[in-house]
């Protein structure tokens, strides 16, 4: 992979990249993302933010070997923080994370959020987290991408400022660990991920029946209740 050829992972979030996008792109490491997106005319300019030396440092030369440095801005920092002010972007993108990592990015940087237009978060695990997060902060899910690549699968979300429910039914609970749009198209990569997660949580349950305490005896009910909805949806 390079800033010409991303990976597919990384060439589906861009795809919902509006075009003329302030990008800010968190955890940039390599900068390929940015440089990719200023290089076809999709982003205006970006920001490439990164919290890690080695990271930051890739992100820097690559930026330079492509001469960008008018068109981006590579910045060290924890991160939103690496936003001057609010609305200095108009799209953020987060990828290669975990969902929770994510949202906490969200959370601790909600007052840069403000003038944001649009969020696209690629987390690796645990989806639902951010859709959460979406739900309590005034984000609608607008759309969303599942994909394999190197055997490896990968949900890619898009949100907008607007009505929090509107994709939701009313069975919250498996749409947010699904995904609302994810589970009403069930492709065979949809198939694939929530048939490996119900052996994995069945396992889960084996360890958990060992152990007896009252924690376990909760995870374990939510667990069961995840393997039934996985059952519903897999019909
Ligand atoms: N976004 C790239 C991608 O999807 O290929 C890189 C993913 S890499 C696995 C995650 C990167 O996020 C690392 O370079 C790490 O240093 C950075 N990172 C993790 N937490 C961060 C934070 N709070 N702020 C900024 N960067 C962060």
């Amino acid at each position: 992979m390079n800033s010409e050829h991303l990976s597919k992972r990384l060439h589906t979030v861009v795809s919902f990249i509006p075009k003329g996008s302030v990008v800010a792109d968190i955890g940039s490491d390599h900068a390929y993302l940015p440089c990719y997106a200023v290089n076809k005319g999709i982003a205006k300019s970006a920001i490439a933010g990164e919290v890690s030396d080695g990271p930051f440092t890739s992100a820097q030369k690559q930026v330079k070997s492509e001469g960008l440095e008018k068109a981006i801005s590579v910045r060290k920092g924890d991160g939103l923080e690496v936003l001057a002010y609010p609305g200095e972007a108009t799209c953020i993108t987060i990828a290669g994370m975990g969902g929770t990592l994510i949202s906490s990015i969200l959370e601790k940087g909600k007052a840069k959020l403000e003038g944001v237009e649009t969020l696209v978060l690629q987390p690796n695990i645990q989806a639902n987290n951010i859709r959460e997060w979406l739900l309590q902060n005034e984000w609608q899910l607008t759309q969303e991408e599942i994909l394999e690549e190197d055997g490896k699968i990968y949900e890619v979300l898009v949100a907008k400022r607007g009505n929090p429910e509107e994709p939701y039914s009313a069975a919250r609970e498996m749409d947010i660990l699904f995904g609302p749009f994810l589970m009403k198209q069930r492709n065979d990569v949809f198939r694939k991920k929530w048939t490996h997660e119900r052996k994995h949580w069945l396992q889960i349950i084996e360890q958990l029946n060992k152990s007896g305490n009252q924690e376990s005896l909760q995870k374990k009910e939510q667990l069961e209740r995840y393997i039934q909805y996985a059952e519903e949806v897999l019909r």
